[in-house]
């Protein structure tokens, strides 16, 4: 019988997935995904988790409990670094054992250490750990590693292009097609982790309301490495967090560059590396003058007031662009 594998559908699924999804069924793996977040899966995180963890950690042991009873085992890898010289953060690092703790009884999971802060090459050495848990033969894990890094390469382009996380992993799926945004008057920089901007449950359908409110919004994920790269280059000491360096660093580089008529940041409660990059990055904006809004989400965060912060946020920057001539993108 083909072995089953459950990959939850938060925190670091929404970069990826693609990359495990295809190296798994390269293995004859049959993945199954525990779907998009809904107020079960909240409710359910919630119950089995300390008031003081972030939401998206609640939010993935939800997912976690919903694949409880289908899948032969659960894919949960201990994501320390994925980048030379930079850190996820310490939930990441500690995911596989406050899950195994929790007394959930769940399956076996497959928690192999990725760890590339100092060795690039230790993401094959990770393959070759995950793929021993299904097969002997080295070579067939080889075949299904590069074919995943094939896969993960057009993601990347796929998003580098302007597709957002989501459509990206739509288009692998041949569900969807490339949009490339909306072609509107504003435009509005939205800053945070993916796993809570592209999570429409965590979010409040964040990224959708800015869209129907009239705004093309632009994510972290859309900006290029080497812009990125570019804005961080004005700190005087590097950052350590890899997502906040996405975070900070895009921030920086729009406020070089121009081209977005107000900044949004998207922080989680009790999230440690949120709540100090998140000030340097309002200070950063309200230096430079352009209009910027923090928000704060948790599992109580309210949908209406949500939109009428947004609203109120859309209807400051078109009005502060068409009285001054402010010019807009590009300023
Ligand atoms: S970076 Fe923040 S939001 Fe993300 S897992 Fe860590 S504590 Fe939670």
């Amino acid at each position: 019988m083909q072995i089953t594998v459950g990959i939850p559908g938060a925190l670091l699924y929404y970069e990826y997935f693609p990359l495990w999804k295809a190296f798994l069924e390269g293995l004859g793996v049959k993945v199954i995904t525990s779907g998009s977040t809904n107020k079960e899966i909240v409710n359910l995180g919630v119950s089995q988790t300390v008031d003081e963890v972030c939401l998206p950690v609640k939010v993935f042991f939800g997912h976690a409990l919903i694949l409880r009873d289908k899948v032969d085992y659960l894919f949960v890898p201990r994501m320390v670094s994925v980048e030379k010289k930079a850190y996820t953060c310490p939930k990441f690092l500690g995911l596989p054992d406050m899950l195994r703790n929790a007394g959930l009884d769940l399956p076996p999971l497959i928690e192999t250490t990725v760890d590339l802060s100092k060795k690039p090459w230790n993401l094959y050495r990770a393959a070759l750990d995950i793929g021993q848990h299904f097969t002997d033969d080295t070579f067939r894990i080889l075949r299904a590693y590069r074919r995943a890094v094939q896969v993960w390469r057009r993601f990347r382009e796929l998003v580098a292009r302007g597709a957002t996380l989501y459509e990206a992993i739509e288009i692998l799926e041949g569900r969807g097609k490339s949009t490339g945004g909306p072609s509107l008057d504003l435009t509005v920089a939205v800053l945070g982790h993916p796993y809570i901007l592209y999570d429409a449950q965590i979010s409040l359908n964040l990224l959708r309301k800015l869209r129907s409110l009239g705004a093309r919004v632009i994510t972290p994920e859309q900006i290029p490495a080497q812009d990125i790269k570019g804005g961080l280059a004005h700190l005087q000491k590097p950052l350590f967090w890899t997502y906040e360096k996405r975070i900070l660093g895009a921030a920086l580089h729009l406020l070089d560059k121009g081209g977005v008529d107000g900044i949004i940041n998207v922080a989680s409660f009790g999230c440690g590396p949120d709540s100090m990059v998140g000030e340097i990055v309002e200070r950063k904006v309200r230096k430079g003058r352009r209009p910027f809004m923090l928000l704060t989400v948790d599992e109580h965060t309210g949908e209406a007031g949500l939109a009428t912060r947004l609203e109120a946020f859309i209807d400051m920057i078109a009005r502060r662009k068409a009285r001054a001539g402010y010019g807009g993108a590009g300023h």
